[in-house]
């Protein structure tokens, strides 16, 4: 995971927003034109009249009004209507009336007054249609121009950092949120303490730091703690992801590093979190493909910018990663990265903790047993606890439930674990036979030898991409595996494949995975933990191909017959195993049939449920 190597990150033009303005407008303009429109058509259109007409109603007193503006004429009838009508322009109004044997007397009758043309009216009626297109037009191309502005200036805004000051905000976090870590939180509170009271440990002599790596596996709360620290130091803090960093162009990375860490100098004192640190902290000169330069550069001004940090810069780097084994030594000299804090998994009471935190704001029926999740969550992180704690009120909402029970989080761990449960899919009655014996001699094997992990559950729904398990867990948190109990592993591993090849005389696919898993551990044994005979040595070198980020090839450091030996003791664990779990499946034929049965009725069976079943046939114990 984690890998990021040369992202291309581009910023588009914003085209989306820009066509969106262009819809902006057009509806503006067509609005702007209908209030216009309205405002300038007159709701009842006046009668329009010829001059003869007008001539005519004056002399049949029908006229009360006439108002002259230049060449239109307004009349007033005496019925209350209005009219309208048009004369020439050069000629006078008296002077057309009367050629038109308009009665004088009846002319003076009628209220004839001459307005000056309104000058308002006039100009608007002429600038209105020519100027008003214009105005639009201009407004869509100043939009335009805009909004291509600010695309050319995120175009040029590459080399700044998209640096984030996180201030605690709405969703605070702080050091009651972050569950075990005990020693991560210690060390932090030093730092927070370095930062505000500098002058306790300068009086003394002490330098300091620069720079606290926190390292751990992933979901192992790194990026939570660290949140915590910024809402418990009441100092600016800085984030950043280090992917962030690398962009599409080349120098980005460089100029944007220096610019994170000018702003965070001018807000000292300070803190900046870097996350993810290895997108960039690789080691250099090691990598391959495009991309690497770029990461180079930027790994090389965080250096030169942690280097220029003097006594007195209250700046902290607080970075975090999963992969501290790439990183490039040069971060972890002295005066830079000098602090490690290792965030391990979750032990018991941890992951106990962490079940409660993430309890809160869930509504629970009866008293909940925390302990009991925790204890079969062993190898969880943090964030898988939550997630289980996620899915668990999923579960019980999906069943319509009041509140989360107990058994909906302990059903969550599977799903947590392994996938989703896969009822839909359609096994035949054959293949349920198969994988009941199957993960049936899994669970006895497991259960008849000595010292090996009790069986927490056996199952044969499938899940995710396995067709049945058997969990089997520890009973207390083990730190360190001995041969005896590898030898236990192994054994067990091969009890599905047994089951099989002795109840129907063939062995199906579904062994597959335990086959290639026992191999694996076997050679582990004999390369890396030298339990064999070949003795306490480690054989072959395991190199990280840096761009790919894993295992990719081991060095062989040892010679051809030597090879030979590993392959044979590999071999002879694997007999071993093979030849226990046939032993106790051969014994105890009638409890695996049993185990087998009872599974086929009833698909899962729970750890007390299958010692249950055991019980009666008083199972003799063997070592492996
Ligand atoms: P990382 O950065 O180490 O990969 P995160 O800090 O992103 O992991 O952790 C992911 C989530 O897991 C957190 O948001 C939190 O909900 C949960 N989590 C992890 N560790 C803890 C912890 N110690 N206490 C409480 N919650 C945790
Ligand atoms: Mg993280
Ligand atoms: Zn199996």
């Amino acid at each position: 995971m984690g890998l990021v190597v040369g992202q291309a990150l581009f910023h588009p033009l914003p085209m989306t927003s820009f066509s969106k303005n262009i819809l902006w407008a057009i509806v503006t303009l067509i609005a702007i034109s209908l209030i216009f429109s309205a405002a300038l058509t007159p709701t009842k259109q006046p009668e329009k009249l010829s001059l003869n007409q007008v001539a005519e109603k004056i002399n049949a007193g029908e006229v009360a009004e006439l108002r002259v503006n230049g060449e239109n004429l307004t009349l007033k009838l005496s019925n209350g209507t209005e009219a309208v009508a048009q004369k020439e322009a050069e000629a006078s109004l008296t002077e057309t009336l009367s050629n038109l044997g308009v009665d004088p007397k009846a002319l003076q009758k009628v209220a004839v007054s001459v307005e000056a043309e309104s000058g308002l009216r006039f100009w608007l009626g002429i600038l209105i249609p020519t100027l008003l297109p214009i105005i639009v037009i201009g407004i869509i191309f100043w939009i335009m121009f805009r909004q291509a502005k600010t695309g050319v200036n995120q175009a040029f805004s590459f080399g700044r950092s998209n640096i984030r000051l996180s201030t605690g905000g709405k969703e605070k976090v702080t050091f009651k949120d972050v569950a075990g870590l005990k020693e991560a939180k210690e060390e932090l509170v030093e730092i927070v303490d370095f930062l505000k009271n500098p002058k306790k440990f300068t009086d003394l002599g002490a330098k300091i730091p620069r720079g606290v790596l926190l390292m751990g596996p992933p979901g192992t709360g790194k990026t939570l703690i660290a949140r915590a620290v910024a809402g418990e130091s009441n100092v600016p803090f800085f984030s950043i992801s280090a992917s962030e960093f690398v962009e599409m162009f080349v120098g980005v990375g460089a100029s944007r590093t220096r610019d994170a860490f000018a702003i965070a100098k001018r807000a000292s004192p300070a803190i900046l979190f870097i996350d993810e640190i290895d997108a960039v902290g690789r080691q250099r000169g090691a990598g391959m493909g495009g991309g690497n330069d770029e990461r180079e550069q930027t790994l090389n001004q965080i250096l030169v910018e942690m280097d220029g940090f003097d006594r007195d810069t209250r700046v902290i780097v607080l970075a975090a990663t999963n992969r501290p084994d790439v990183l490039d030594p040069a971060l972890l000299r002295p005066g830079r990265f000098d602090r490690r804090v290792i965030l391990d998994l979750p032990d018991l009471a941890d992951r106990e903790a962490i079940l409660r935190i993430h309890a809160g704001g869930k509504t629970l029926g009866s008293p909940m047993d925390f302990r009991k999740i925790a204890v079969r969550t062993p190898g969880f992180s943090g964030a898988d606890l939550a997630n289980l704690m996620n899915e668990g009120a999923i579960f019980a909402a999906r069943r319509n439930r009041k509140a989360v029970a107990e058994e909906d989080f302990l059903e969550a761990i599977e799903k947590v674990m392994l996938g989703p449960e896969r009822k839909s899919r359609v096994i035949s009655p054959k293949e349920k036979e198969i994988t009941a014996y199957h993960e049936g001699g899994h669970a006895l094997v497991s259960a008849s030898l000595t010292g090996s992990d009790p069986v927490h559950k056996v199952s044969i729904i499938s899940r995710g991409f396995v067709g049945g398990y058997t969990l089997k867990l520890p009973n207390e948190e083990q730190h360190l595996r001995t041969k005896q109990q590898f030898l236990n592993d192994l054994a067990m591993m091969l009890g599905g494949f047994m089951a099989e090849r002795l109840v129907f005389k063939d062995v199906s696919t579904g062994a597959s995975n335990d086959i290639k898993e026992a191999t694996a551990l076997a050679r582990r044994l004999v390369t890396k933990y030298g339990m064999s005979e070949l003795g306490p040595m480690t054989f072959g070198k395991t190199d990280e191909m840096i761009f790919l980020g894993r295992e990719m090839v081991t060095e062989r450091d040892y010679s051809e017959k030597v090879a030979a030996k590993i392959d044979d003791e590999v071999r002879s664990f694997i007999d071993r195993a093979y030849k226990t779990a046939e032993r106790v499946l051969t014994d105890n034929r009638k409890i695996l049939q049993k185990i087998a049965d009872v599974l086929i009725e009833k698909e899962t069976l729970e750890g007390d449920e299958f010692y249950k079943i055991l019980k009666p046939f008083k199972l003799k114990l063997t070592a492996a």
